[in-house]
């Protein structure tokens, strides 16, 4: 689930819940034990009709409520405007009062997410206020760091890929519109939903201790918006390396660079952290000694090597030093 954040005076943030059965499609989200028990429980409470739009909810608390639906601690029940009552699991506390509410799905599962005012208020001090950070965001390590730590992770195993290719391949000899397209589109989407949380993961992991231990992180300003936007250019000029450039965006874009913006931003609200991003030029074929640019510095993807000082370093925390030194530049 994605993270999204409104400006407010106070802090507002979004958490998802898992909906266990929405009455709008109720026969694909349940079965056996826990169909019979929710018909009950429609029954009592009134017939639902089928296609509301389920927009507007009103949480109820979960005390009052234990009664109707007698859920575990974990599961509440919602009631949704015009369609009656929905039981949801609890991921976390609601702690705060909820501004809107929103019914989402993915796949065969169903999220309800609440915008939570919390009350608190960005800190005017970071409990670490001299502590700074360089982060360089790269394709061979996610994450690299001015203090010379790295953060990555495979986001799929060796066993998802070739599942992933194997659905792939099925898909494409399968008839359009047919039962067995759908459930081999399931089975893909399974997998992506896989690979999208532990990469949620980690981005909000890397985020929080980023933010965390430091009072100013500072980023490069990579658009990748535009970074990632197709070569192949237009029939009268037609671009150059349009698969390798294409191969590139496919690694930009798995690596969640955006997704680490977002995230930073978010846990700097609460923790009083400063986010500086930094023009990104040169950034990789500058040594962070003597300043020199000299793209033959670069030796591998990797090893960094200053072609006038012979300093030696990891490239990508060279790099890094160079992000948290050109903020220092600029404030
Ligand atoms: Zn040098």
């Amino acid at each position: 689930m994605g993270v999204t954040l409104r400006s407010n005076s106070n802090l507002v943030f979004q958490c998802a819940f898992h909906v266990v059965w929405c009455p709008k499609y109720r026969r694909r989200v349940i079965g056996g034990r826990m169909e019979e028990r929710l018909k009950q429980l429609v029954r009592e409470v009134g017939e639902v009709a089928v296609g509301t739009p389920l927009v507007a909810v009103v949480p109820v608390p979960r005390r009052e409520t234990h009664r109707r639906a007698a859920p575990r601690e974990t599961v509440g029940p919602l009631h949704v405007a015009e369609a009656g009552w929905v039981r949801f699991r609890w991921s976390r506390p609601l702690s705060g009062t909820v501004r809107s509410a929103t019914v989402s799905r993915d796949g065969q599962h169903w999220y309800v997410s609440f915008l939570v005012d919390d009350g608190h208020a960005t800190p005017g001090q970071h409990p670490a206020p001299n502590s700074a950070v360089g982060v360089d965001r790269g394709v061979a390590v996610a994450v690299a760091c001015s203090d010379g730590t790295m953060r990555d992770r495979q986001f799929r195993t060796p066993g998802e890929t070739r599942r992933h290719r194997v659905l792939q391949q099925k898909l494409a000899r399968q008839a359009r519109g047919s039962t067995n397209r759908k459930k081999t589109l399931v089975a893909l989407r399974q997998v992506k939903r896989r690979e999208r949380d532990r990469r949620h993961d980690f981005v909000s992991w890397t985020a929080n201790r980023l933010a965390t231990r430091h009072a100013l992180v500072a980023v490069e300003d990579l658009r990748t918006r535009n970074m990632t936007r197709s070569a192949k250019g237009t029939i009268d000029a037609p671009g150059s390396k349009v698969k390798q450039k294409a191969g590139l965006n496919r690694s930009v874009l798995d690596k969640g660079w955006h997704k680490l913006q977002l995230a930073l931003e978010n846990v700097a609200r609460y923790r009083g952290t400063r986010i500086v991003k930094v023009p990104a030029a040169y950034t990789s074929q500058r040594c962070s000694v003597c300043r020199r640019v000299d793209p033959e510095s670069r030796e591998s993807q990797a090893r960094f090597r200053c072609t006038a000082c012979g300093h030696a370093e990891n490239a990508d925390v060279n790099a890094a030093k160079n992000v948290l030194r050109g903020c220092r530049k600029i404030s």
